[in-house]
């Protein structure tokens, strides 16, 4: 589901003000967390992005303090994020909900389709032709930058729209960047995860900034939990909201405490 197929009753929500989330909210629930924007900020470049040491420390107190019940559910393939967290493997989806394995063990990994291939190399002249436009090359995606070049959104769109299209894949869209990857998505990925151990019957809570959130904090939704928006203010199926980066780790630290 996208951003744009919201059901009626998560715009309910919209034209209220969230609120900053209770510090006991994660008392026995399960933690679902996006990474960009959420656990660290945004870099001009993706590459450009580390775990440091007190965001690794928080990450592993919260999964001790809730039994194993964190997630990362993030665009990024899992083998990205197992390199930025080092040593600490958790549950994860990869790849918008494409990829997803359990704490410590195996995972779904999906076959790559091969016109990808041909997307990297449209989309490569297309940057080559557009200096500050990057293109990102993920296991189940690729990924077309434009915060380099602002003025490229619309050529960018109408590009990544064509090749999702001709080629049977996915267009996503986020925060000035266009992705063509295969299908799936951050909901589908939490209610996998809720179907099994350790997740299953506790209350989810969802933390994510972008559009590509929405579906995630759909799912919590309906699991009788609920989401967290990161970020400013605006149309979404999250219940609560925090500033920013800071604002999480900062809310994180206490609620971890208090769960
Ligand atoms: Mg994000």
């Amino acid at each position: 589901m996208t951003a744009s197929a919201m059901t009626d009753d998560a715009r309910a929500t919209s034209g209220v003000p969230l609120t900053r989330p209770p510090t006991d909210l994660l008392r026995g629930a399960a933690l679902f967390l996006d990474f960009d924007g959420t656990l660290v900020d945004i870099e001009p470049l993706p590459d450009a992005v580390a775990v440091d040491a007190r965001l690794h420390a928080l990450i592993a107190r919260l999964a001790d303090r809730l039994d194993g019940r964190v997630a990362i559910v993030s665009g990024r393939s899992i083998e990205q994020l197992d390199a930025l967290f080092g040593g600490l493997t958790l549950a994860t989806s990869g790849s918008h909900g494409a990829e997803l394995r359990a704490a410590g063990g195996s995972g779904e990994v999906p076959d790559r389709p091969r016109a990808l291939d041909q997307v990297i190399g449209t989309m490569q002249r297309f940057a080559d032709a557009n200096p500050g436009v990057v293109v990102e090359v993920k296991s189940f995606g690729v990924g077309l930058h434009y915060r380099g070049k602002p003025t490229a959104e619309q050529a960018a769109e109408a590009l990544a729209t064509g090749l999702a299209a001709d080629h049977d894949l996915s267009l996503q869209r986020g925060k000035m960047v266009f992705e063509v990857r295969v299908p799936g998505d951050k909901g589908q990925a939490i209610a996998h995860f809720l179907d099994g151990a350790p997740f299953a019957g506790a209350r989810p809570i969802f933390l994510g900034d972008d559009l590509t959130d929405e579906p995630g904090f759909e799912a919590v939704v309906a699991n009788g939990g609920a989401g967290i928006l990161v970020g400013p203010p605006r149309d979404t199926a999250a219940t609560y909201r925090l500033n920013d980066v800071g604002d999480v780790l900062a809310w994180l630290d206490e609620a971890g405490e208090a769960a």
